[in-house]
């Protein structure tokens, strides 16, 4: 994929699947940025931020989505840097009580360092950052708090994990919460379809103007979801465990059925739409992670690779 020009006052600080890009907004001597990683690579966010300030000082940090990998940097910018942190609305409350239920922190075996929002940001508000006026919409469906921010007149938008250049975040309300994901997701996308957008930069992933290819993607693969709900579960299961295996780099193989039927959210989804046994889910999961090239068998040992 070609790397694609950024325009003036925004940088993209693209990292990889466990801490979500950092999106640097410049304009004179202030700047905010947009997700904050994983907490395990705070002290890289640190100093990527650093440079990418260049002497700026970061005003505030903003967060698209409730997810250990976007918004995991947060205590440690908001110590390092001193600067507030703003979350979508429907967030604001359960990260100030940090609710580690309703962040699906246990329900999904997830660290995150504990921090405090100074504000909500409202569906609809607009904002200049980084020298362009930003407008923030509401992108149920991966996240149903998620917020996209827009930029009409530089047509840019940052999607978070509403959409990526290939597919979009996993549909955790439908493997562990109420349902309504598939519904949610396809507003989100036909609302982004409907936007002026020549240039998106996705939560994970390089900076993409193919557009309209990423969304006709992420429409088919919801098509696929809709049609058959195990793929649902399978597609969750393999990149919700593969982010597992990125954050502690090693997982024993024997340990495996019953890691998968304790961590509520995997019991959950496979109930509802694959019915395994523990022991038929955990040999399926690693042969795909193997076979996806995600992870390598040492022994017995699963490594990401
Ligand atoms: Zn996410």
């Amino acid at each position: 994929m070609s790397r694609v020009a950024l325009p003036a006052g925004i940088q993209v600080l693209e990292r990889g699947w466990l801490s979500a890009n950092n999106v640097v907004l410049t304009e004179g001597g202030g700047a905010v940025v947009v997700d904050s990683g994983h907490c395990h690579h705070a002290e890289q966010t640190v100093d990527l931020l650093r440079d990418a300030l260049d002497g700026a000082t970061l005003d505030e940090v903003v967060c698209t989505h409730g997810h250990v990998d976007h918004m995991g940097g947060n205590a440690r910018l908001q110590a390092v840097f001193g600067c507030p942190v703003a979350v979508p609305e429907g967030l604001f409350e359960r990260v100030n009580r940090w609710d580690e239920e309703a962040l699906l922190l246990r329900a999904t075996d997830q660290q995150g360092d504990r921090f405090t929002a100074a504000r909500a940001v409202r569906a609809g508000e607009r904002r200049a950052m980084g020298g362009y006026e930003w407008v923030a919409l509401p992108a149920p469906g991966h996240d149903m708090d998620a917020l996209v921010f827009h930029a009409p007149d530089a047509r840019v938008l940052i999607s978070g994990d509403a959409l990526w250049r290939d597919g979009f975040g996993i549909l955790f309300v439908e493997l562990y919460g109420e349902g309504g994901g598939i519904e949610a997701t396809r507003q989100t996308l036909e609302a982004i379809a409907r936007l002026p957008v020549d240039l998106v930069i996705p939560g994970h992933g390089a900076p993409f103007v193919e557009v309209d290819e990423a969304l006709e993607a992420a429409f088919a693969r919801l098509r696929a979801f809709e049609e058959d709900g195990a793929r649902i579960a399978r597609n969750g299961i393999r990149a919700l465990f593969a982010f597992r295996l990125m954050e502690q780099r090693a997982f024993t193989l024997d340990d495996l059925p019953d890691y998968l039927d304790r961590v509520p959210i995997y019991r959950e989804a496979n109930r509802r739409f694959l019915g395994l046994s523990p022991d038929a889910l955990a040999s399926w999961l690693q042969a795909d992670l193997v076979r996806a090239g995600v992870a390598r068998r040492e022994g017995d040992l699963l490594h990401a690779t």
